[in-house]
C-alpha cells in the first residue's frame, strides 16, 4: 500500500507511533478480566473529564457511525418528532437516519458555508415540540464549526433530548457536554484523539438514560447494556481491549498537554492555514474565518483548477488532502489539522507543495 510522508486527511488521522506501540502488547487470552474493566472505567473517567461531564461515557468497539446509529436507536421509535439541524452533509445524514427509523422529522437546514440561526430553529422547536433535537458541532466536509450552546438552551426549554455530533471537534476544540446541555455526545476514535476506527465513544445524561430505559431497544449497537454492565463486569460482546488501552492513552496525554494547550495548538494551526490560503489567493469555503472549524480547513478548488488534476500532483509530491463528497464533490479540498496532524510544520509542508503546485 502507498504511504504519503505528508498526510492531512480529516479523518483518519495519521496514529503516532507511541499510540501504535500500544497496539503490539499482548494482553493474552484475557476477556472479562478484572484488569480490563479498571482499564475501561480509567479511560471512560478521562473521556468525562476531557468532555466536561458528570454524566457518563459509554466505549463501544466500532467505528464513530455506531456512535451516531445506537445512540439514535437507543432513544426513538416509529412516530418520534425529531428535530435535526442542518447545515452540512452529516446533518442531513442524521435526518435520513430517523427517517429511516419511522421518526417524524423536520429538518431546519441552512446554507453549507454559514451557521445555523438559534432564532429560526428555536421558532421550529417551539410549534414542532420534538422528543429529540439532533445537531453537528463540526461538518467535517465543509469545513464549518457550529456553535452548539444555543441549540442546547433550546432543547433546554422545550424539553427535547439533545443529541450532537461532535465526532470531529472534540479533542481538538472545547466540547461542554453538560453546560451545552447535551444529552448524547458522540465520538469517534479516529479524528482528534488520533486512534485508528476502533471506538465509538458516547456522553449519556442522566435524562438520556432515563429514555434509552424506556424505549428498550436491544441490539448490537444497543447503548442500554452499557449503563451497568460495565460495573456489573458484563459486556454484551468481547471488546477491543488494544483500542481501550490506546484511548486511555491518547486521552491521558492529551490531560498532559493541558486542553487549554492542545485547543491552541489546533487553533493556532488553523490561523497559519487562513493566512497562507489567503496569501495564495485561495478562498476558505466557509463563509466567515470565524465560522471555519480549528480542526479542518476547507478550501474552494479554483476556477481554472480541476482537484482530480489538483490531487494527483500533490500526491506525486507525498501530500495527500482530503477531497469532499455529496454536493461538495469536486468543489472543494480539505486540509485536516486535528490531532497529530494539528502540526504548524507538517500542515507548513503541504502548504509549500500547495503553492509551489498553483505557480506553476
Ligand atoms: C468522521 C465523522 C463521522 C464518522 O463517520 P466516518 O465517515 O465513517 O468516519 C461522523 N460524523 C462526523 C461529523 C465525522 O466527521
Amino acid at each position: 500500500m502507498k504511504t504519503y510522508p505528508i498526510g492531512l486527511v480529516p479523518g483518519p488521522v495519521s496514529v503516532p507511533k507511541d499510540i501504535r506501540e500500544v497496539y503490539t502488547v499482548d494482553f493474552g487470552s484475557a476477556d472479562l478480566e478484572d484488569d480490563f474493566f479498571e482499564l475501561y472505567r480509567k479511560a471512560a473517567d478521562l473521556m468525562k473529564n476531557i468532555l466536561s461531564t458528570k454524566g457518563d461515557a459509554v466505549i463501544m468497539s466500532g467505528e464513530g457511525m455506531l456512535a451516531l446509529w445506537g445512540a439514535l436507536k437507543s432513544v426513538v421509535s416509529p412516530g418520534k418528532r425529531v428535530l435535526a439541524v442542518s447545515n452540512g452533509i452529516f446533518g442531513e445524514g442524521i435526518a435520513q437516519m430517523a427517517r429511516s427509523l419511522g421518526c417524524e422529522v423536520r429538518e431546519v437546514s441552512f446554507d453549507y458555508d454559514s451557521i445555523p440561526d438559534p432564532e429560526v430553529i428555536r421558532k421550529e422547536a417551539l410549534t414542532f415540540r420534538p422528543f429529540i433535537i439532533t445537531a453537528v458541532h463540526c461538518e467535517t466536509p465543509s469545513g464549518v464549526l457550529n456553535p452548539v450552546k444555543p441549540i442546547g438552551e433550546i432543547a433546554e426549554e422545550v424539553g427535547a433530548l439533545f443529541y450532537v455530533d461532535f465526532v470531529s471537534s472534540a479533542c481538538g476544540t472545547e466540547v461542554l457536554v453538560d453546560d451545552w446541555h447535551i444529552d448524547l455526545g458522540l465520538l469517534g476514535s479516529q479524528k482528534a484523539l488520533s486512534l485508528p476506527p476502533d471506538l465509538a465513544i458516547v456522553t449519556v445524561s442522566e435524562k438520556a438514560w432515563d429514555a434509552i430505559a424506556a424505549r428498550n431497544y436491544e441490539g448490537y449497537d444497543a447503548l442500554l447494556p452499557w449503563r451497568d454492565g460495565p460495573g456489573k463486569k458484563e459486556l454484551p460482546y468481547t471488546h477491543n481491549w488494544h483500542a481501550v488501552a490506546a484511548l486511555f492513552k491518547a486521552a491521558d496525554k492529551l490531560l498532559r498537554e493541558g486542553l487549554e494547550n492542545v485547543y491552541k495548538r489546533h487553533e493556532d494551526v488553523k490561523n497559519y492555514c487562513l493566512k497562507r490560503l489567503k496569501n495564495m489567493g485561495l478562498k476558505v469555503f466557509a463563509g466567515e474565518e470565524r465560522y471555519s472549524s480549528p480542526t479542518v480547513t476547507a478550501v474552494c478548488v479554483p476556477e481554472n483548477r480541476n482537484w482530480e488534476i489538483l490531487n494527483s500532483s500533490l500526491r506525486e509530491r507525498g501530500v495527500v488532502l482530503g477531497g469532499s463528497y455529496g454536493p461538495l464533490k469536486g468543489r472543494l479540498f480539505r486540509i485536516g489539522h486535528m490531532g497529530s496532524q494539528a502540526d504548524k510544520e507538517l500542515v507548513g509542508k503541504a502548504l509549500d507543495v500547495l503553492q509551489e503546485i498553483l505557480n506553476n
